[in-house]
């Protein structure tokens, strides 16, 4: 098996959202694709991907550095010795030669990015749904069963502006469509008018537990516990990124003084940052932990933060993988972690499942399409497949 080519786009997502921090006016995001020399049913084999969202493309490092190695690379730098699969981790590996340490973000995207394609690939080589490769590569039991899997719609951005009216309209709708937990963002209003924002979505909701909040990172310490302190007699699902993701003080003082969980790591890039959070910042015992596996070199890395949590004191079940897309929900599933974002409607053709994904009772059901199954996402496949991949 040879990877014959591999090429990137930048994109342009044009959503009219703002959480506590930024707008999304300006969003990119990159897509890639990666072509085999395999076919199946009389076509090529070729993996997709794209680097979530939240954050902009990654292509300049894809092109000069990562794409090229990957297309340089020997087979042995990219297929499992004893049984001759595709390996994506093995091939993160040879991405990474001649890179320094540190500075993750710096190229942790595009890696990320480029080894999602690859298990996309590998999984359509074997024929299944990827959350079934990950299981069995990573012998996690009873994970590569067909099942439904917990499921969150998040969303309730300010968009641009409050609109309270829009923001139950919003909840209604994701109510009707099968989820039954929602996560609203947070602390872009002065408080008052915060709390009342969040009072008006819990009248749709059965209790305080239905609702999680998400505060972008806007606070400071005192701000952050002053919000929290506010926010505690609700009983909320958990409050998310407070502050600044590297202030592990100010997030350890909210885990300790919040009698709910505090969640956060969709800015985590490595397992060494992933595991400094867990060292000095929020109490394992109140974390949901939420790395975002295209964005943090992929799902071998992924994989290893899970074992970090756990000796850490966060069990797989209290790790949610960032996203809202496809490679989350496979990543959620085929690892056996807690459950999955899901952005219903927003983003354009990033968001949602796809047509295979059935919403109930606040559970995703699994595709059933061979690897990612971003063929059943047409809008999104086909940008992928304008990709010059026979270039
Ligand atoms: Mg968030």
């Amino acid at each position: 098996m040879k990877i014959v080519h591999a090429c990137e786009q930048t994109l342009r997502i044009d959503a009219k959202l703002r959480n506590a921090r930024v707008d999304f006016s300006e969003m990119t995001a990159t897509i890639v694709a990666i072509a085999t020399d395999q076919f199946r049913d009389g076509r090529r084999v070729a993996g997709y991907a794209f680097n979530s969202f939240g954050r902009y493309a990654c292509g300049g490092p894809m092109r000069e550095r990562f794409i090229p190695r990957l297309l340089a690379a020997p087979p042995s730098d990219l297929l499992d010795p004893d049984s001759g699969r595709l390996d994506p981790p093995r091939a993160v590996a040879a991405l990474l030669r001649r890179e320094k340490a540190g500075a993750h973000a710096e190229r942790s995207m595009a890696v990320g990015t480029l080894e999602l394609a690859l298990w996309d690939a590998a999984a359509k080589l074997e024929g299944r749904p990827l959350y079934q490769t990950l299981a069995e590569r990573y012998g996690v039991a009873g994970a590569g069963e067909p099942r439904a899997i917990p499921c969150y719609a998040g969303g309730g951005f300010y968009k641009p502006a409050d609109d309270r009216a829009l923001l139950l309209r919003e909840i209604q709708g994701y109510l009707d469509a099968g989820y039954r937990d929602v996560k609203i963002k947070a602390g872009g209003l002065p408080l008052a008018e915060d709390l009342d924002r969040i009072e008006s979505a819990l009248s749709l909701l059965q209790n305080g537990s239905r609702l999680a909040l998400d505060a972008s990172c806007a606070f400071g310490r005192d701000e952050a516990l002053a919000y929290a302190r506010a926010i505690a007699p609700y009983g909320l699902r958990w409050l998310e990124e407070p502050c600044d993701p590297a202030d592990f003080e100010t997030y350890r003082a909210v885990s300790q003084a919040y009698p709910g969980l505090v969640a956060g790591g969709e800015n985590l890039y490595s397992k060494e940052e992933a595991e400094n959070f867990l060292r000095y910042g929020p109490a394992g015992a109140r974390l949901i932990l939420q790395p975002d596996p295209p964005l943090a070199y992929g799902v071998g890395e992924f994989h290893r933060i899970v074992r970090i949590a756990a000796r850490h004191g966060v069990p797989a079940a209290r790790i949610m993988p960032h996203g809202g897309n496809l490679m989350s929900l496979h990543v959620a599933a085929g690892l056996g972690l807690g459950g999955a974002e899901s952005y219903p409607g927003l983003f354009g053709a990033f968001g949602g499942f796809g047509r295979e994904v059935r919403i109930q009772e606040g559970r995703a059901s699994l595709p059933a399409s061979p690897g990612i199954g971003f063929e059943e996402q047409p809008e999104l496949y086909r940008i992928f497949t304008a990709l010059p991949l026979n270039a």
